[in-house]
């Protein structure tokens, strides 16, 4: 099998397209997809300064070693961040692989923790709530949404990109679409350019399946161990589902992609809520208490 672009050896199929590449080729188009995602939503402007959140998970290593390569021909700065949940014997692995990565890149690189921010560790919040609610992904998600913003505001960010791809954003809708949450699908959608700091999913068109062969021919040195709470919802499920969709009808996840754009622009103007400021930590939202403060008054309640 010959690459379409350059007669070397291919070694990526690309099935939804039916391209031919070689593993450099194949890394020049994630280059360009990217970049194109990025433009079209207008999600780095000139001399930004982009916090790049990473987890040490392939999805925010590709991201990185990306936006890096990126910011080296465009006009804008980046600076890794990475949240520390306080899972003990997950994130430490992780932390030392990002520190390296960092290290080898010449990218700066600050850590935040839930235990400085919050007062409480992941691990702790668990045992504080009574049985299995809040699940442990909406409790770190919530937390991880408000590290992230405080990271950013502490070196001073305009932007905030995650690692988020193709996969993670249809599951999102699915999940969002199951939960009832019809705010929250107008959250998905990338225009949302009023935000103080925007936060931006460079990758959102590129596949999961991608970024893993991105990761695995660039020697990226990602970590492989899963966060013990994965399986804990529904999205594991939500990701077998779609795989085994896409693998009997190719194409599907873009597809789903593409009416998400249209419906959580939609969504977005119907559902419009006014920001307001939480009474008890000042950031904004859109009830008197954030969700964050809520939380944790709910958690120490216990
Ligand atoms: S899987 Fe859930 S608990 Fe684990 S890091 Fe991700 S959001 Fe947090
Ligand atoms: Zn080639
Ligand atoms: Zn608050």
């Amino acid at each position: 099998m010959i690459c379409d672009k350059c007669q070397k050896q291919a070694a990526y199929s690309r099935k939804y397209s039916g391209e031919n590449l070689c593993s450099e080729c194949f890394a020049n188009s994630i280059l360009r997809k990217a970049a194109r995602t990025i433009s079209k939503h207008k999600m780095i402007k000139n001399n930004e300064l982009v916090c790049v959140a990473v987890s040490g998970g392939k999805d925010s290593l590709v991201l990185l070693d990306v936006l890096n390569k990126m910011s080296k021909t465009h006009n804008f700065r980046i600076f890794a961040v990475t949240i520390d949940e306080g899972i003990p014997g997950y994130r430490d692995e992780a932390l030392k692989i990002v520190e390296k990565f960092c290290a080898r890149l010449n990218v700066e690189h600050r850590t935040f923790s839930y235990k400085e921010l919050f007062d409480l560790t992941l691990e702790e919040s668990l045992e504080l709530r009574n049985g299995q609610k809040p699940s442990s992904c909406s409790i770190c998600g919530t937390f991880r949404r408000r590290a992230l913003d405080h990271a950013a505001k502490i070196i001073n960010a305009d932007v905030i990109a995650t690692g988020h791809n193709l996969d993670d954003v249809v599951q999102t809708f699915l999940i969002n679409i199951l939960s009832g949450d019809t705010n929250k699908i107008g959250w998905m959608d990338p225009d949302i350019s009023s935000n103080k700091v925007r936060k931006i999913k460079p990758f959102s068109e590129i596949y999961e399946s991608e970024i893993v062969f991105y990761a695995f021919t660039n020697d990226l040195p990602f970590q492989t161990e899963p966060c013990p709470h994965m399986n804990e919802g529904i999205r594991t499920e939500i990701r077998e589902f779609l795989n085994s969709l896409e693998s009997n009808h190719i194409g599907v996840k873009n597809n789903i992609y593409s009416s998400i754009l249209k419906i959580s622009q939609f969504t977005n103007k119907v559902s419009h809520k006014e920001k307001r400021i939480c009474l008890v930590c000042g950031n904004q939202c859109t009830g008197k208490i954030c969700s964050v403060c809520n939380m944790i008054t709910d958690l120490k309640s216990k």
